[in-house]
């Protein structure tokens, strides 16, 4: 098998796409965390907020949340 190299999303630096690596497509779980991190932090909301139906993405995200929790507790 070759070895298949792609870039972290986040830093750029080439890593191994390996199923081992437990943070693919990211090169280590810090910048997976960064890259969570600009989402719940608002870098992409400026595309929700032109977004008319961001009401109804919003209630449909709840009624998830709502219908998740039965199944973990
Ligand atoms: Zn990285």
């Amino acid at each position: 098998m070759s070895t298949v190299k792609v870039p972290c999303p986040q830093c750029k630096k080439k890593l191994i796409w390996s199923s081992d690596n437990p943070h693919r497509p990211f090169c280590c779980e810090r910048c997976k965390l960064i890259d969570l991190g600009a989402w719940a932090s608002g870098d992409y909301q400026i595309a929700a907020e032109m977004n008319p139906d961001e009401e109804e993405f919003s209630t449909g995200m709840v009624e998830l949340s709502n219908w998740r929790s039965p199944t973990i507790h």
